[in-house]
């Protein structure tokens, strides 16, 4: 259970490390990918925001797919191979999330 109080903790701003960028946080949920490039970083071992992950490697947005509760994003870490899916956020670029679907055909 997230305890809704507690999400400034986790919901921080960041710079993405594979685009560089400066992300903002997320207005309404803990973000865990860059919104411009969709990467994302190996920090989570088993539940997205358990932070637990020793890994740290940069994880590669490898498909997305739609729930009826919204976009889903597969992210697949370069370093030791493992896939998360993550809610996608409300100002994820969605350009980038379409060129995904695109290249899985
Ligand atoms: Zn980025
Ligand atoms: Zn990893």
């Amino acid at each position: 259970m997230k305890n809704m109080r507690d999400k400034n903790s986790t919901n921080s701003g960041f710079t993405c490390v594979h685009c560089g960028r400066e992300v903002p946080p997320a207005a309404t949920t803990a973000r865990n990918h860059c919104p411009f490039c969709l990467w994302s970083l190996h920090v989570d071992e088993s539940v997205p925001g358990d932070r637990q992950s020793s890994c740290h490697g940069q994880m590669e947005p490898a498909a997305i797919f739609q729930k009826r509760t919204g976009w889903v994003v597969i992210h697949r870490c370069e370093k030791c191979g493992k896939e998360i899916s993550n809610k996608c956020a409300a100002d994820d670029n969605f350009e980038t999330l379409l060129n995904l679907t695109t290249l899985q055909k």
